[in-house]
């Protein structure tokens, strides 16, 4: 079968590999539709993913269909169209053992640290597979980085009512708006690019938008007044902002870091005690019911996949064409720079690889986000 292998940074080879073997107990046999392209994806291609090893099979945000079933894993059907949760934790660490999965002590991402989806057929622990059958493959790879933002909004338990900040509108921002406001917060977003803002507020019109460039906390205060954000979420990655980010929360408030970078974050600690803040990171997401299953049954997925991602990337469409490609090669060697600004880097690209049992790389990337908005 064919699989794309990351051999070393920047050597990216389509290879003929073997079969997976029949699936064991428990497991479960996938084809793979629809893989999201990320910036995990694009660091491990630059050799900037920190713990990363070398060869290795990428693709975490997958839509697969279930090929075979191993014993143990009754409700799981032949033919199901699914989600792959791709956090594999082990089960019986301290944090596995309180439920707290996604920041499992022996965490093992499919894509990230063993193999990945980029391939024809792939072995897969069944429990880590979510059925949607309402859902299209490219809407289904779009569940793992959409259960992010849903994941970081369940951490602090959002109020209805509740003044929430989001600062950073690419996807996983993104992600994290649609989250607040399902939880009936009031959200204002924050950015630097104006193409970002400008899409937020067509796509939200109820959502404050702020220019990150021009006295942002002036502009919030002028808003709000001294009653700032009782949650502010940081969905940069950037150090500078995730600094700035202190002075925006309220008095007894909540920071939570969604993006990371590599380094150390300051803050000037009798400001951190005056306001009783609250510091919190997330990680992943969980397939529990606040984050993943809630995501695919609870809420109306459907509804929220089309509108979110379908038109982030119809929006993407429209305002830069230079960032679509017709095949995963391209899009791992455009210059970061060019893209570091771009409106939602996380989904370059989606790729349906394997259609159709063959390699079949030159369908448009229109086609498929047409197929993705079905
Ligand atoms: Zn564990």
């Amino acid at each position: 079968m064919k699989t794309f292998i990351l051999e070393t940074p920047g050597a990216l080879r389509l290879a003929e590999t073997a079969e997976p073997p029949a699936p064991g107990p428990g497991e479960a046999l996938i084809r793979v539709h629809q893989v999201g392209v990320c910036g995990t994806d694009y660091h491990a291609f630059l050799g900037e993913q920190p713990f990363f090893t070398y060869p290795r099979v990428l693709g975490q945000e997958l839509g697969v269909e279930v090929l075979a079933v191993g014993t143990g894993s009754a409700d799981l059907e032949v033919g199901a169209r699914c989600a792959v949760e791709p956090y594999f934790s082990c089960g019986h660490c301290p944090a596995c053992r309180r439920g707290t999965t996604n920041c499992c002590v022996n965490l093992q991402v499919f894509g990230v640290h063993i193999d990945g989806g980029l391939r024809e057929r792939a072995i897969v622990p069944a429990v880590r597979l979510h059925a949607a059958p309402a859902l299209s493959f490219a809407q289904l790879a779009l569940v793992e980085p959409l259960s992010i933002g849903a994941h970081a909004v369940a951490r602090v338990n959002l109020a209805a009512g509740e003044r929430a900040l989001v600062v950073g509108a690419g996807p996983i921002g993104l992600a994290v708006i649609q989250f607040a406001l399902l939880a009936g917060a009031d959200v204002t977003v924050m950015d630097i690019s104006e193409q970002r803002l400008a899409f937020c507020r067509q796509l939200w019109p109820r959502v404050t938008v702020i220019d990150a460039r021009d006295e942002p906390l002036a502009a919030l205060q002028d808003g709000v007044g001294d009653d700032l954000p009782t949650a502010v979420f940081d969905a940069t990655g950037n150090q500078r902002s995730m600094m700035a980010s202190f002075q925006y929360v309220a008095h007894g408030g909540r920071l939570i870091f969604v993006g990371l970078f590599q380094g150390d974050v300051t803050f000037h600690d009798p400001d951190f005690h005056r306001r009783e803040l609250t510091l919190l990171a997330t990680r992943n997401a969980t397939g529990s019911d606040r984050d993943l299953s809630e995501l695919l049954e609870q809420f109306d997925a459907r509804e929220i996949l089309h509108v979110t991602f379908g038109s982030v990337l119809t929006a993407r469409n429209a305002a830069d064409q230079r960032y679509f490609y017709d095949d995963l090669m391209d899009v791992l060697r455009a210059h970061p720079d060019a893209y570091a600004d771009d409106l939602e880097r996380h989904f370059l690209r989606h790729l349906r690889p394997f259609a159709q049992g063959s390699w079949s790389m030159p369908r448009t990337t229109r086609t498929l986000l047409k197929e993705g908005d079905a």
